[in-house]
C-alpha cells in the first residue's frame, strides 16, 4: 500500500499573503479588501514573513531551496475563488526534494509551496432547501502546501506521520490550536497499480478512517476482479466512507499562467538569513542519540515540556543520564506544572542536590521525592509534613537515649557507642529515614545532651 499525502496549513501571519487584511477576521466577510477580493485593478503585495516561514519549514523539511522563485495563477472558476484564478506556485515551489525522518525511515518530501487560500462556502437550509453561504475572510490567508511522496505504507502511518508533523510546525511558525484545526490533507492512496485521491480531510481521525475506508474498497475490488479507476473522491466524515467526486481536472487543465502583479524572489539567498530553530522531536533526537536515552522516554519528556526538556539537560550534564531520566519522568513531570512556576537558579539548584544526595545515598528515595513534592507545593521550604517527620525522627532518637543512659557514658570514651541507638532507630523506622540522616540526629542528640549534661 502506498500513501502519499498532500498538507495545507495556513500560515498563522497577522495579515494576509497579498494585503493588509487581518488574518483574523470577526464574524463574516469583514476582514476584506479588493485585493484579496480580485477586484480588477487591485495589486498583490506580498507577505514577507509569509515567505519567511516557508522557507523556514522547507529547510526544516530538509528541502532544497529554490534560487528564484515566482509566483503563478492557477484558474479556475467556483464561487470561492472571485477572480477566477488561484495565486500559486508551479514550476518553482520554494522547496523541492526533501525528506523527513520518521519510524526509522525517510519519508520523501517532493516539494513546498505558497499560496492564498479561497474563500470559505458554507451549506445551510435543510435538504431540497439549501443555500450556500460565502465568507471571504479566508480569501488570501497564506497556505503552504506540503506534498510528500509515497511512502507511507498503512493509514496508522499516515495519521502518525501528521501528527509528528504537527508537533514540529507548531513549534517552527507557531500554530494556535484553531490553526491546527484549519490543517486540511488531501491523501493518495494505491493498494494496487491506480492511485485515488481523498480530498479535504479535516483532522487525524478523520485521516486515518478515510484511508482505511479506502484500502478496504480497492482491497474488495481488486479481490472482485475489476479495475480500480483513477479518480478523486470524498470523505463522508459522519457515514465513514469515501465517495466519488467531481472529475479531477489534469494540472495541465488550470492553465497556469506567471502572476505579472508580482516580481520573482531570490529565495536562496533569503534562505540564509532564516533561522530554523530546533523543534521538539528533533531535539529528542538529539538527545537520544547524545545520551544514550531511550526514544520513547525522551519523547515524552519533550512533550510534556521544553523547560523540563531543559531541566533534564543541565541533569545529564552532572548525573548518570539514566537517573536522570528515571528522576525526570517520575517525580519531576508529576510536579512540573508547579515546579515551572517558580523555576529559577535556586530552586533548580535544590532540585538537583536532593536528587544528588539520592545518588550519594545521604537520603532515601522516599525522602527526595517528598523534598521534590514540597519544592512544588511551596517553591522550596519544608512542608508541615516534612518536619513533623524530622521532629519525630528527633523525638524518637530522644526516647531511646533515654531508656539507654549508658550510652552517653560511653560515648565520650567511644564513638561507636552511638552505633547501639543508631541500629535501634533503624530497626524502628524500616528504612524511612536515610542512614546518613540517622547518625546525624543520633549524634547531634548525643552531643547536644553531653554539652548540657543532660543525662535523663
Ligand atoms: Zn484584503
Amino acid at each position: 500500500m502506498k500513501i502519499g499525502l498532500e498538507v495545507h496549513l495556513q500560515l498563522p501571519t497577522v495579515s494576509k499573503l497579498f494585503c493588509s487584511c487581518s488574518t483574523s477576521g470577526n464574524g463574516p466577510n469583514t476582514s476584506i479588501c479588493p485585493t484579496c477580493l480580485g477586484f480588477p485593478g487591485s495589486r498583490p503585495k506580498l507577505n514577507r514573513r509569509a515567505l519567511e516561514m516557508t522557507i523556514m519549514i522547507s529547510r526544516f523539511l530538509d528541502c532544497r531551496i529554490s534560487e528564484r522563485s515566482w509566483f503563478s495563477r492557477k484558474t479556475y472558476f467556483y464561487p470561492d475563488l472571485p477572480k477566477n484564478f488561484q495565486i500559486t506556485q508551479y514550476e518553482s515551489p520554494i522547496g523541492v526534494e526533501g525528506g523527513y525522518s520518521f519510524n526509522g525511515k525517510i519519508v520523501r518530501i517532493t516539494r513546498v509551496h505558497l499560496e492564498e487560500d479561497p474563500g470559505k462556502i458554507k451549506r445551510v437550509g435543510k435538504s431540497g432547501e439549501e443555500v450556500s453561504l460565502i465568507d471571504y475572510n479566508r480569501s488570501g490567508i497564506p497556505l503552504v502546501e506540503i506534498v510528500t511522496a509515497p511512502d507511507i505504507t498503512s493509514p496508522s502511518e499516515a495519521r502518525e506521520f501528521m501528527a509528528d508533523l504537527l508537533i514540529e510546525l507548531r513549534h517552527l511558525v507557531g500554530l494556535s490550536e484553531r490553526d491546527e484545526q484549519t490543517v486540511r490533507v488531501d491523501a493518495n492512496i494505491s493498494v494496487g497499480e491506480e492511485r485515488v485521491e481523498i480530498k479535504n480531510i479535516l483532522g487525524l481521525k478523520n485521516l486515518e478512517r478515510g484511508l482505511s475506508f479506502e484500502a478496504s474498497r480497492q482491497n474488495k475490488m481488486l479481490k472482485a476482479g475489476r479495475r480500480i479507476v483513477r479518480e478523486t473522491r470524498n470523505f463522508d466524515e459522519e457515514r465513514r466512507v469515501t465517495t466519488p467526486a467531481r472529475s479531477k481536472e489534469s494540472e495541465e487543465d488550470y492553465g497556469y499562467i506567471l502572476e505579472p502583479d508580482l516580481g520573482v524572489y531570490q529565495v536562496s539567498s533569503m534562505a540564509k538569513t532564516v533561522q530554523v530553530p530546533e523543534t521538539p522531536l528533533k531535539r529528542a533526537e538529539r538527545l537520544s542519540a547524545e545520551y544514550g536515552i531511550d526514544r520513547n522516554s525522551i519523547r515524552q519528556i519533550v512533550l510534556t515540556s521544553s523547560t523540563l526538556t531543559d531541566f533534564l539537560e543541565r541533569l545529564c550534564s552532572n548525573m548518570p543520564p539514566e537517573i536522570a531520566v528515571t528522576w525526570v519522568l517520575g517525580p519531576l513531570s508529576s510536579n512540573w506544572k508547579y515546579l515551572e512556576r517558580s523555576l529559577n537558579e535556586d530552586l533548580s539548584n535544590r532540585i538537583e542536590n536532593t536528587i544528588q544526595m539520592v545518588i550519594r545515598g545521604d537520603i532515601t528515595d522516599s525522602e527526595a521525592r517528598m523534598r521534590i513534592g514540597a519544592f512544588a507545593r511551596g517553591g522550596g521550604a519544608e512542608t508541615t509534613q516534612d518536619s513533623k517527620e524530622r521532629s519525630s525522627l528527633a523525638e524518637l532518637v530522644s526516647e531511646c537515649i533515654d531508656q539507654t543512659p549508658q550510652v552517653l557514658f560511653d560515648f565520650n570514651s567511644n564513638k561507636r557507642a552511638a552505633n547501639f541507638i543508631i541500629g535501634q532507630i533503624m530497626r524502628e523506622t524500616k528504612g524511612k529515614y536515610s542512614s546518613s540522616e540517622i547518625v546525624e540526629t543520633v549524634n547531634k542528640e548525643i552531643e547536644r545532651r553531653l554539652k548540657d549534661r543532660v543525662i535523663i
